[in-house]
């Protein structure tokens, strides 16, 4: 039995049968085949090299007759590679001794080939190792591909293909998580990734139990191997003995009856024991999971992440698929939705290209969200026209993210001036007086958040990326992820700016980042002032509990002692204890 660690992203335990995928441009992976399976490995790595050569002749066919003489002679050079037999029968020999898969024997033979060439004096003759690693990367491609890469697989197979299976993979972009979501898989894993990646998001939605960030699963575990995850603790065991599962049914079962036991609260209000009443929102992906919300009698939708729409498809959304969209959403509500305007960019890509393209080096500080709206109307503009058509089929609030200047918000209020122009002279109905607010997200807002509170009518504290920022650790980056910490002195004090801001302008301030879901935090922050919580609906009834077993007053005397306190270790003993 072997037990991993990673990042717990989605709670819940899994028990299912793994399912390694890899992508083209991933890190090959290696593992071990087995004695009995290595003629099924060396014929996969035929049928891999047929493919490559079907791939270069195809290459050629598509260029015809209009081929450039450079472009023939390196395809020639390229098949001649891939037939030369020693190729072939080196990487066999690697194989077979090695007992290792075809793919990371091409590598090895690689290395092998670059080391030859690497000692060549001739620069020219040197130069031509890059020939060979082309070719050698074209029949991994192949033999990935044959595998189903992981767009193949999660898109274009039928429904409920992976029945029960445990996704493995180097990355899961959050496209990748949506398609999961047809296909009945009982949990993912990934190599890469941090708690608040908008993978893991979806992962926590979705309910699917998931782990981040453990560096090397591909090249531990194998398609076949009996897994249990443990979502909540970050823990793998593969091929577990009958204790370990034994065990872990049990605790299954434990979770879905703690679960079915919060579902009495499920109507009951939220207010805290000495009478204060606290708004629990919810947050939605797809606009399927307003119906969890309903059903957790959730004040409305605190956040609607909208560019979700927007992936795994090769044309954007228009307009009026946007209007049809949103106004469902808008119709299965009977509470107020707040729609964020699109948060594209950083790990949130389209496949239109539209967004890829405009990518600089540091995608996360770069035209991402509010900034890459401003910058193409051709986007923004359909987007608030669709927002406001709906807006006649539900009380709607219009929210921007990632808000950093006032000069933005300038920006913002004459487009929407604008829109509200063209559509009266169109004759569409829409809600003249939609409230206009804005996530607090960057560390600038959140100290400026006065400035803000006073133009707006609502704000809502975006931890995911505050912390993110605020703390410079870029939140897919498992490397970093250890430095995830919203008990930060600085994230307090910039949360409690926020709420003092809102409190002074008048204006309701909610929390929709992922900290505003975590029980464990629920305390702290009804003792800085936090009133209105958006989160995941499936942790919604944990929150509540929480706050009806709270006296704020008494949490509110206990702040200034947290507040002050400079030893991190020692704050967060001080937050555990109002937990107590
Ligand atoms: C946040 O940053 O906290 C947030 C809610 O937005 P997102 O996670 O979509 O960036
Ligand atoms: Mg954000």
């Amino acid at each position: 039995m072997l037990a991993l660690h990673g990042t717990g992203v989605g709670a819940g335990i899994a028990i299912g049968k793994a399912r390694v995928i890899s992508k083209p441009g991933d890190n090959i992976a290696r593992y071990e085949v087995a004695e009995d399976d290595l003629n099924a490995e060396l014929k996969r790595f035929k049928v891999g090299v047929e493919n490559a050569i079907a791939s270069l002749i195809s290459a050629g066919e598509k260029f015809e007759d209009s081929i450039p003489e450079e472009v023939a002679a390196l395809l020639e050079t390229h098949s001649l590679i891939l037939q030369d037999p020693m190729l072939q029968e080196e990487t066999v020999k690697i194989i077979r001794d090695k007992n290792v898969n075809a793919e990371y024997a091409l590598l090895i033979y690689q290395k092998r080939m670059q080391k030859v060439f690497d000692e060549i004096p001739d620069p020219y003759l040197s130069s031509k190792s890059a020939d060979i690693s082309q070719v050698i990367q074209r029949v991994q491609g192949a033999l990935i591909e044959s595998d189903e890469s992981a767009e193949q697989s999660l898109n274009n197979q039928p429904d409920g293909a992976f029945d029960g299976e445990i996704i493995i993979a180097n990355d899961l972009t959050p496209a990748d998580t949506i398609a999961l979501k047809k296909h009945q898989i009982s949990g993912f894993l990934t190599n890469l990734g941090g708690p608040t990646s908008h993978t893991a998001i979806l992962a926590r939605s979705l309910q699917i139990p998931a782990i981040v960030g453990l560096h090397n699963a591909l090249n531990l575990l194998r398609t076949g191997d009996l897994l249990i995850v443990d979502g909540k603790r970050g823990v793998i065991l593969a091929g577990p003995d009958e204790v370990s599962l034994d065990a872990y049914r049990r605790r299954r079962e434990k979770i879905i009856h703690r679960s079915q036991a919060l579902e009495t609260l499920r109507e009951a209000e939220s207010v805290s024991l000495d009478g204060q009443k606290v708004n629990l929102l919810s947050n939605v992906e797809l606009p399927e999971e307003v119906a969890l919300s309903v059903r957790q009698n959730a004040e409305g939708v605190g956040l609607y992440r909208t560019e979700f729409l927007f992936m795994n498809r090769e044309e954007l959304p228009d307009e009026e698929e946007q209007y049809q969209v949103y106004s469902e959403v808008l119709k299965s509500s009977d509470k107020s939705v707040t729609i964020r305007t699109l948060d594209l960019g950083a790990d949130k890509q389209v496949d239109g290209g539209r967004v890829s393209e405009s990518q600089g080096t540091n995608p996360a500080l770069g035209l991402r969200a509010i900034r890459l709206c401003l910058h193409d109307l051709g986007l923004f503009k359909p987007h608030l026209r669709a927002i406001f058509r709906a807006s006649v089929h539900g009380k709607t609030k219009l929210m921007v993210p990632m808000l950093s200047t006032v000069e933005e918000l300038d920006q913002l209020f004459i487009l929407i001036a604008e829109v509200k122009q063209e559509l009266r002279a169109q004759g569409c109905e829409f809600d003249d007086a939609i409230p206009i607010g804005a996530m607090i997200e960057v560390p600038a807002a959140a100290v400026a958040a006065d400035i803000f509170a006073h133009k707006l009518d609502f704000l809502s504290i975006g931890t995911n990326d505050l912390i993110q920022y605020t703390l410079a650790i870029d939140r897919i980056d498992d490397e970093v992820n250890y430095l995830y910490d919203p008990l930060h002195p600085s994230i307090l004090r910039l949360v409690k700016m926020v709420i003092d801001a809102g409190k002074n302008a008048n204006i309701p301030v909610s929390m929709c980042g992922e900290m505003a879901g975590e029980p464990e935090f629920t305390r702290v922050l009804l003792a800085l002032g936090l009133r209105e919580f958006s989160m995941d609906p499936a942790s919604l009834l944990e929150v509540k509990q929480r706050i009806l077993m709270s006296d704020i007053r008494l949490l509110e005397q206990a702040l200034p002692a947290i507040m002050s306190e400079m030893e991190p270790g020692k704050l967060r003993q001080k937050v555990t204890a109002l937990n107590q």
